[in-house]
């Protein structure tokens, strides 16, 4: 199984590892910092080094408990057993793990406002914006504003974001750990269940990669709202600093 360093530490931006598999698309390898594509998070891209060779990592996958780094082209130099260096596009993974918080904070906070407990259902995250789905019927450029302020005034009473981990068995136990019917399926079967909380405001199992303080947000922005249907809502935002 791949050690996956950004688990631990979102801000590792390089590693040492040891490629352990090659195959058609990529490698994979014994350790990395690369994020592979999961929670409406992208995969991350970069580089990889092999004898001074520099590799281009256009996007990462799952492989079932593994990391699959997908490489440009010239797999053919790179061979198992090979020692590499790693190296994500930071400025790139910076923005989802701002974005990823952002979508955290919203989630926290509109499920503490009346009427909106349990109607965010699905979120998806792009290189210059996100979004967030809710499930309702009727939703106004004001009620959608009115989240955007809420939420701006929490990024600016500076909460720190925390990782700790727990048993699948306790996870279940906290009310709403798991917003999502097949997420609670997930930790049921998991020893480790990686929690993210923003301190005060929001708590919840998840393997994507955050920042440590909301102050990093800067300032959220309304884009635009959708309607995608009866009782599916879309709120898309941007981020300024
Ligand atoms: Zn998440």
């Amino acid at each position: 199984m791949t050690e996956k360093l950004y688990f631990n530490d979102s801000y590792v931006k390089e590693c040492d590892a040891r490629v352990n598999r090659v195959t058609d698309k990529g490698v994979i390898l014994d350790r990395t910092v690369f994020y592979p594509s999961g929670g409406g998070q992208p995969g991350d891209s970069g580089t990889i080094t092999v004898n001074n060779n520099n590799f281009k990592v256009i996007n990462t996958v799952k492989d079932g408990d593994e990391v699959l780094h997908i490489i440009e082209n010239q797999l053919d130099e790179i061979k198992e057993g090979d020692y590499c260096h790693c190296t994500i596009d930071w400025e790139k993974r910076y923005m989802f793990m701002k974005f990823h918080t952002s979508i955290h904070l919203i989630d926290g906070i509109v499920n503490k406002m009346p009427d909106y407990e349990g109607l965010i259902t699905g979120s998806q995250i792009y290189e210059d914006r996100a979004r967030v789905d809710f499930s309702l019927e009727s939703f106004s450029q004001e009620m959608a504003q009115n989240i955007i302020d809420t939420v701006n005034r929490a990024i600016k009473e500076n909460h720190d974001i925390k990782i700790r981990y727990m048993s699948g068995e306790d996870a279940l136990k906290i009310p709403n750990i798991s917003r999502t019917a097949p997420g609670r399926e997930l930790i049921k079967d998991l020893q480790i269940v990686r929690i993210i909380e923003i301190d005060g405001i929001d708590e919840q199992a998840d393997g994507g990669t955050h920042v440590a303080n909301t102050s990093e947000l800067g300032q959220i922005n309304l884009q635009k709202i959708e309607n995608k249907g009866k009782k599916n809502k879309r709120l898309y935002f941007t981020l300024s600093p």
